[in-house]
């Protein structure tokens, strides 16, 4: 790795092929970063066995988002992707943080509540241990900053908790207190213009869809709902293809589109017709080089191995001094 200004961490469940919330939400930031600090990031397929109810689909998953990750721009000679479980030291970390966490603690936390709500029939005791794992892939590789929006604060504050305590209980300093790397993460909606762009709601529009596929699915976007006709004038502020113009079109487009919206010039299903093409447009390159990477799926694993090559080295060094603080024999 070249010398940065730092280096960042940030994991994310093996969720299959990305679609536009997951590129706006993370990927393009994942980008960007790799510019200015060192980046580690990682596919977290332990995390994902919390909720999973079944495995049959987490290697193809993981592939699928490698794969995407690249073809969006992450730089595998420079940055570290790698697979969580390829890198074992994580689970033992896990360990000897979960000594100085209280259960009540973990209990209490909103995202445990939430969890449980979400899955009654499988509370199970990694979903309890979830945010020290996720403190333990922080601080394994000593990561100086985490790219965390603002209501992700709470979740970094608590992985900064178990450092300060970890390090209080064994006077040491051997772990590092991760910053926040303060980001914008924009709330992306779905095609139904309500709910937050996911898989599970099947709102989402993929980022590896064919033209003719993304043309269909930008198609059923919920526009303004109070425009019942075409000659009724539109409010583009309430409207989420709207939004989507304003991130993926030119500065003509949207200035035109906000004029004739609100005086009928001009009709949802065109101006949905004009924001695919964009997004087509936009999405060329990453297509082009997705479909390059994905004739050669080994190459891909490859990554990935090596990623975990230089993960492992530094979780290494970070374990041996963990257990020589802790005293173990
Ligand atoms: S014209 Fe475009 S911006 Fe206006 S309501 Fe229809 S889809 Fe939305």
């Amino acid at each position: 790795m070249t010398k940065k200004k730092g280096r960042v961490f940030s994991g994310a469940r093996p969720t299959g092929r990305q679609h536009l919330g997951n590129y706006l939400g993370a990927i393009k930031n994942y980008v960007a970063l790799q510019d200015e600090l060192e980046c580690i990031y990682c596919i977290v397929d332990l995390h994902a066995l919390t909720t999973l109810d079944t495995t049959k689909s987490l290697k193809t998953n993981t592939y699928e988002m490698a794969l995407d990750w690249l073809a969006a721009g992450l730089r595998p000679e420079e940055t570290i992707i790698f697979i969580q479980s390829h890198v074992p030291e994580v689970t033992e970390l896990h360990t000897m943080l979960s000594m100085v966490v209280s259960l009540g603690k973990l209990t209490d936390l909103p995202t445990f509540k939430e969890k449980a709500r979400q899955q009654p029939h499988n509370v199970n005791y990694g979903l309890v241990g979830y945010p020290i794992l996720m403190a333990a892939d922080i601080t394994l590789y000593k990561a100086g900053f985490v790219p965390v929006g603002i209501d992700q604060a709470p979740h970094l504050e608590f992985t900064r908790e178990v450092v300060r305590s970890f390090n209080h209980r064994y006077e040491t300093d051997v772990l590092i207190e991760p910053q926040m790397k303060s980001t914008k993460i924009p709330k992306v909606l779905g095609t139904d213009g309500v709910y937050k762009m996911g898989k599970s709601l099947d709102n989402h529009i993929e980022l590896a869809s064919t033209p003719e596929e993304t043309t269909q699915r930008v198609m059923t976007m919920v526009t303004d709902p109070q425009r019942k006709r075409r000659s009724d004038p539109g409010d583009p502020d309430v409207c989420n293809v709207f939004t989507m113009h304003k991130i993926f079109s030119t500065d003509e487009d949207v200035k035109e589109i906000n004029i004739e919206c609100r005086r009928a010039g001009i009709g949802c299903v065109d101006c949905k017709k004009r924001f695919a093409e964009n997004l087509n447009a936009h999405l060329v390159p990453f297509r082009e080089k997705r479909s390059k990477l994905g004739e050669k799926p080994e190459q891909v694993w490859d990554i990935l191995t090596d990623g975990a090559k230089r993960a492992k080295r530094i979780a290494e060094e970070t374990m041996i001094d963990v257990r020589q603080a802790v005293g173990l024999p």
